[in-house]
C-alpha cells in the first residue's frame, strides 16, 4: 500500500524554539567548559590556535543526503549502514521540509545553510531573472570563473554557488578555523554546489553532459588536483557490470510486481536493466546514471577524497558533505515502490556500511559524525496511487504542463484580445513565462495589449483555480502581503523571493496528482507530505540514540552541527539547535 499517508500538516509559522532558551545557555556553558578542557588535553604549544575543537572530541562531519529518500524508506531492520544509522543515531521521525518547491536545489540549499530556500538564494533548480524574464539554472555561472575544469572546450554556461545569498556551516566553520577543510561531493552539480557553500575548499561532481569525469569549477580550484583528475569516465565506470540484475518480486518482498503500467521503460521496464550500453564511455552515463552503481562509485570517490586530504585526520574538525543521488534517477524512473527502488535500496545499504567502516578504521568511532538526510520525497507513481484507490483524483493522475498551460493562453486572449497586428506574435509563451508551477506575466504583452497586471493576474487566478488537479492558486503579491491559510502561506513563502522578484502567480497541485510531459515515471516538487517528509538523522559522540517526535526539518541541521563542532552560526538563521541528547545525559543541564 502507499504509505504517505495524508497527516496533520506541522505548521513552520509557528515554528517554536526546540530547546528552551536557559538551557540552551546552560548547555553553552557546559559546552565552553567541555573546549576548555579539551583544548588543554589536546593541544600542544605548537599547535595552530585555528583548528576547531568540538565539545565533543570531534574531528569529521559528514552530512549525508539521500536525493529523494522519503521518510518512510529509512527502515531500521535493514541490515547495512542505513539500518545502523537508524538503530544507533538519533532520529527526527516527524521531520519535514519546510518549504513548498521540493526540489534537489532548494532542499540541498537549506541544510547547511540553517536559512529557507528563497532567503539561502536558491529556491529551486531554476529561478527566473525577473529583469530580463529568463530562466536560469540555481547554480550557473556565465562567467569565466565558473568554467568547469577537465573539459577541452568551454560551454557557455559555467557553474558556481554565486546565487547564494548567505554563508553556510563550511563558512562559518572556516572563518573561524582557518586550517579546517571542507568539501562537498555529489554525482549532482547542484547538490555538491549548494552543500558546499561559498567558500569550500572544493565542491566535486559528476561531469554527466559534458566529459563524464570528476569535476568541480575554476570557482573552487585551478585546476583538478591530480587524483581527481584519475576519476575520468573509463575509471569510474571500469568496476561497473553491464546490466544491473534484481529481485523480480517472486517470492514476494515487499514492493510490487517489476512490470508495472507507469514505469519508464527507457532502460527497460524489468530487471535487467542496461548499464553500460555504450561501454566505459560517456555514452554510458545516463544509463548508469539511473542505476544504483552510481551511489557505489560516489561514495568510492568520497572515500579517496577523505584519504587524500586527510580529513579528520589532522587535529581540529573538517567537514564533508556527500549527496549520492541514485535514489533520485531511480525513483524518477521506476517510483518509490518497486523492485528496482528496493534492491537500490538494500545496495546503498551495504555500499553505506563499507563507507562507514572505512571512516570507523580510519578515525575511530568516537571521533566522527553522521547526519543522514534527504533533499526532498516523491509521488508514487500516479498509476500506483490509483490502484491503490488514493491520489490524484483524476483519470491516469498525470497533467500535461503544456496543454494545461495552452489552455490560459487561449483564455487570456479572449478576454484580453492578441490584437489583430500581433495575431501572429501572440502564443502561449508571449503571455506569460513559465517556471515550474509558477507563472511570471510579460509586461511587454501586457503593454501592447493594454491589460493591466492587477486584471490580467486576477483573470488568470479564477481560471487556474477552476482547473481540475489544482488545488490552489497562490497570488505572489498575496504571499508577501500575508493573506492566505497556513501552514502552506509559509510554504510558499520560504519558497519565493520578495515581493517584484518573486513569481505572479503559483500553483499549487491538488494532493497525488503529477504535472509532467513523461507518460512514465514520477517526481516531487509540491508541498504535499508525500515530497516533504525526510529522513533526519544524527550519530556520533555525545548523541544519544533514540526516536524523537517533536518537529524538527533539515533547516535546523546547520546549526545543530555548529553547537557540535563548538563554533558560531550567525545569529539571522531560520533553524534551531535540536536537542542530541537524553535528560540523564552528562550533557544534560539537568543531569
Ligand atoms: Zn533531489
Amino acid at each position: 500500500m502507499v504509505t504517505a499517508q495524508r497527516v496533520e500538516t506541522t505548521d513552520p509559522s509557528s515554528r517554536r524554539l526546540r530547546v528552551p532558551l536557559f538551557r540552551l545557555i546552560v548547555a553553552a556553558v557546559i559546552a565552553l567548559l567541555f573546549v576548555a578542557c579539551q583544548s588543554s588535553g589536546r593541544r600542544t604549544e605548537s599547535d595552530s590556535n585555528s583548528r576547531a575543537v568540538s565539545p565533543t572530541g570531534l574531528s569529521l562531519v559528514v552530512l549525508i543526503s539521500i536525493d529523494q529518500l522519503r521518510a518512510d524508506r529509512l527502515d531500521r531492520r535493514l541490515p547495512g549502514g542505513l539500518g545502523w544509522i537508524a538503530r544507533s543515531g538519533r532520529v527526527f521521525s516527524n521531520a519535514r521540509l519546510e518549504h513548498a518547491r521540493t526540489e534537489t536545489c532548494a532542499g540541498h540549499a537549506t541544510m547547511l545553510t540553517g536559512r529557507q530556500p528563497a532567503a539561502a538564494g536558491l529556491p529551486g533548480n531554476t529561478v527566473v531573472d525577473r529583469e530580463r524574464m529568463e530562466i536560469r539554472y540555481c547554480v550557473e555561472d556565465q562567467s569565466s570563473r565558473g568554467a568547469i575544469l577537465g573539459r577541452r572546450s568551454q560551454p557557455e554556461e559555467g557553474r558556481s554557488p554565486q546565487a547564494f545569498r548567505v554563508s553556510s556551516l563550511g563558512d562559518w566553520l572556516k572563518a573561524e578555523h582557518s586550517d579546517a577543510r571542507v568539501y562537498s561531493v555529489s554525482a549532482k552539480d547542484r547538490a555538491a554546489i549548494a552543500l558546499g557553500g561559498q567558500r569550500p575548499d572544493a565542491a566535486f561532481w559528476l561531469d554527466r553532459d559534458g566529459t563524464g569525469r570528476m569535476t568541480s569549477s575554476r570557482y573552487y580550484l585551478k585546476e583538478l588536483p591530480d587524483w581527481v583528475g584519475t576519476w575520468t569516465v573509463e575509471k569510474i565506470l571500469a568496476p561497473v557490470p553491464e546490466v544491473w540484475r534484481h529481485a523480480s518480486g517472486d517470492p514476494p518482498n515487499g514492493a510490487r510486481p517489476d512490470a508495472f503500467v507507469g514505469e519508464s521503460t527507457r532502460w527497460s521496464m524489468t530487471s535487467p536493466h542496461p548499464v553500460k550500453p555504450e561501454g566505459d564511455t560517456v555514452g554510458s552515463i545516463d544509463a548508469f546514471l539511473a542505476s544504483p552503481f552510481l551511489d557505489d562509485r560516489t561514495l568510492a570517490f568520497a572515500q579517496e577524497l577523505v584519504a587524500h586530504e586527510d580529513l579528520g585526520g589532522r587535529g581540529g574538525i573538517d567537514l564533508l558533505a556527500l549527496s549520492l543521488s541514485g535514489t533520485d534517477f531511480i525513483g524518477h524512473s521506476y517510483g518509490p515502490h518497486s523492485q528496482e527502488a528496493r534492491d537500490a535500496l538494500l545496495r546503498l545499504d551495504r555500499a553505506l556500511a563499507s563507507f562507514l567502516d572505512f571512516l570507523r578504521d580510519r578515525l575511530g568511532p568516537e571521533h566522527f559524525m553522521v547526519v543522514l538526510t534527504s533533499d526532498h520525497g516523491v509521488l508514487p507513481l500516479p498509476e500506483w496511487g490509483h490502484q491503490q484507490g488514493e491520489g490524484c483524483p483524476l483519470p491516469g493522475g498525470r497533467i500535461h504542463p503544456a496543454e494545461f498551460y495552452e489552455g490560459l493562453s487561449v483564455e487570456l486572449d479572449e478576454i484580453f484580445g492578441p490584437g489583430p497586428e500581433q495575431a501572429d506574435d501572440i502564443g502561449p509563451s508571449d503571455w506569460f513565462l513559465r517556471n515550474g508551477y509558477e507563472i511570471f506575466f510579460r509586461p511587454e504583452t501586457l503593454a501592447r495589449n493594454g491589460a493591466s497586471i492587477d486584471r490580467v493576474t486576477a483573470v488568470a487566478e479564477q481560471w487556474l483555480a477552476q482547473r481540475p488537479g489544482v488545488a490552489r492558486v497562490w497570488n505572489g503579491a498575496d504571499l508577501q502581503h500575508g493573506k492566505g491559510n497556513e501552514p502552506m502561506r509559509t510554504l510558499y513563502r520560504n519558497s519565493s523571493f520578495e515581493a517584484g522578484a518573486g513569481a505572479d502567480l503559483i500553483i499549487e497541485p491538488a494532493y497525488g496528482c503529477l504535472f509532467t510531459p513523461w507518460p512514465a515515471g514520477t517526481s516531487h516538487g509540491s508541498p504535499h507530505d508525500y515530497d516533504r517528509d525526510v529522513p533526519l538523522v544524527f550519530l556520533g559522540p555525545g548523541i544519544d540514540p533514540g526516536t524523537v517526535a517533536g518537529a524538527a526539518a533539515p533547516v535546523d541541521i546547520a546549526p545543530t552541527l555548529a553547537r557540535e563542532m563548538g563554533i558560531t552560526a550567525p545569529p539571522e538563521l531560520d533553524g534551531s539547535p535540536l536537542l542530541l541528547w537524553e535528560e540523564d545525559s552528562p550533557r544534560s543541564p539537568d543531569h
